[in-house]
């Protein structure tokens, strides 16, 4: 099949790269002329792993194509997904569909034959409506209809995610549509992804419902962390508990620094403001987002605490700045909020991330970087785990505690236990464990 991909970010360059590899021949573009031009000399211009490889031997094999002109990906396709960025609007918090809507406009012009549409952007319900308003207006001779098929891939995994899906959600309004994106994904259902059909507006709504679940039980596990603290319990070993539980299932239950990402704080804020529109408020969603939000100044006076209620002119090194590990992906990490309120509370800080560091020059406040966790533990008072990166899970702790001026060590990631660290002179924190583990 000949596909297009309409954005070229996290999820048009790994869902066109996978489709690629399943045999369809898949022709990306986007508006960022800089971004088509690097992946034409074949350099990909965000960190997840494998991707290269996948772009690499699809390029090489014939099957995609990267192009500055929309046409040349549009005109021959059978489905043309929509995957541009919708952020948060500034102001409101509701999704920004500007470039959604602009993409439908360049796409109308070029369609040929009975196209489908497929919008694999996270948009609130009722956008493939307006999707298929656009289209029909600049182009009332068009022969395509326009379908929902949410993206549920994550950064860092992406690959592995889009192969392996646990679903592929398709909302469509007829059943020509329903055959033609079930043949994109053939190669994946002959291996048992389950496809679930449904309408547009339900697909939409399924992929906010999702987020916000997975957004909530994070949320959840955050605040019984809390109350572990104060108890003296131990959250991972609750977490165990509930989650051997079928019914609620072991993921999503690490306590930790609070969500972040370019997914799920944009994704529930929208989803609120979509349930408020509707006058079907989403008291759960809007009392994550408020929960969340706290959190991250929360765990600065963690650290402040830890060490002994003042940080001014200590030295903090922050080890992990990307809002999880395998990205670059710095968008609402919590890291950037955490690095504020410490320079708040007047302490130094260097940060050391493993591919978020030219990212994290943009996004937060001026701070030093070091090139490797060491580094950013010569001299410092304080260590913290923001991000549990791979390569932070075996540190060496004798090195670091040599390096280090001050003894405390705050694991917001809960991948150390206790006794290892304390063995090297450390006073350690963690999440929800204040006595064993
Ligand atoms: P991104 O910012 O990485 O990429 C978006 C791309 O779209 C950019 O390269 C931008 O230049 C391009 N673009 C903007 N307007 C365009 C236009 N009119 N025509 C062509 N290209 C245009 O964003 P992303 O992380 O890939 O997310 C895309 C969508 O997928 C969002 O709705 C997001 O919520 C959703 N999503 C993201 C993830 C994730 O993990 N990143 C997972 C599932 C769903």
């Amino acid at each position: 099949m000949n596909i297009a991909m309409i954005g070229a970010g996290y999820v048009g360059l790994v869902s066109g790269a996978c489709l690629a590899d399943f045999g369809h021949r898949v022709t990306c573009f986007d508006v960022d002329e800089q971004k088509i031009a690097s992946l034409r000399r074949a350099e990909i211009p965000i960190f997840e792993p494998g991707l290269d490889r996948v772009v690499a031997e699809n390029v090489t094999a014939g099957r995609l194509f990267f192009t500055h002109h929309l046409a040349e990906a549009v005109a021959d396709a059978d489905v043309v997904f929509i995957a541009v960025g919708t952020p948060s609007r500034r102001g409101d918090g509701f999704a920004d569909l500007t470039f959604v809507y602009a993409a439908a406009r360049m796409i109308a012009q070029s369609l040929s034959g009975f196209t489908v549409v497929a919008t694999k952007s996270t948009v609130p319900i009722g956008t493939g409506d307006e999707v298929d308003r656009i289209l029909r207006e600049e182009n009332p001779g068009a022969d395509v209809a326009v379908a929902s098929n949410p993206e549920f891939l994550r950064e860092g995994s992406a690959i592995e995610d889009f192969k392996r899906p646990d679903r592929i959600v398709i909302g469509a309004e007829d059943d020509r549509t329903r055959e033609l994106l079930a043949e994109v994904y053939r190669p994946l259902y002959l291996n048992d992804a389950p496809l679930v059909f449904t309408t547009r507006r339900t697909a939409e709504l399924i992929k906010y419902a999702a987020n916000a679940f997975l957004a909530m039980k994070i949320t959840f596990i955050n605040e019984i962390a809390d109350l572990c603290e104060r108890t003296g319990a131990n959250v991972q070993e609750v977490a165990r508990g509930i989650g051997l539980d079928g019914r609620i299932g072991p993921k999503f239950l690490n306590a930790g620094p609070g969500f972040g990402g370019s997914c799920f704080p944009k994704d529930t804020l929208a989803f609120a403001k979509i349930g408020q529109d509707f006058e079907a408020p989403l008291r759960l969603v809007e009392t994550t987002i408020a929960v969340n939000d706290q959190r991250k100044r929360a765990m600065a006076r963690k650290v402040v605490a830890a060490c002994g209620g003042d940080v001014r002119g200590k030295r903090i090194a922050v080890l992990g700045l990307t809002f999880k590990p395998n990205t670059d992906d710095m968008r609402e990490s919590p890291s950037i909020v955490i690095v504020q309120a410490l320079l708040d509370a007047g302490a130094e800080v260097v940060g050391y991330d493993p591919a978020g560091i030219e990212a994290a020059r943009s996004v937060l406040p001026p701070i030093d970087y070091a090139d490797t966790a060491y580094k950013a533990a010569e001299e410092a008072d304080c260590l913290v785990i923001v991000t549990e990166w791979n390569e932070f899970r075996s540190l060496d702790l004798e090195q670091l505690s040599r390096l280090m001026r001050g003894p405390v060590f705050v694991d917001l990631r809960n991948i150390y236990r206790r006794h290892e660290v304390e063995r090297f002179g450390f006073s350690y924190f963690s999440v929800g464990r204040p006595n064993g583990a």
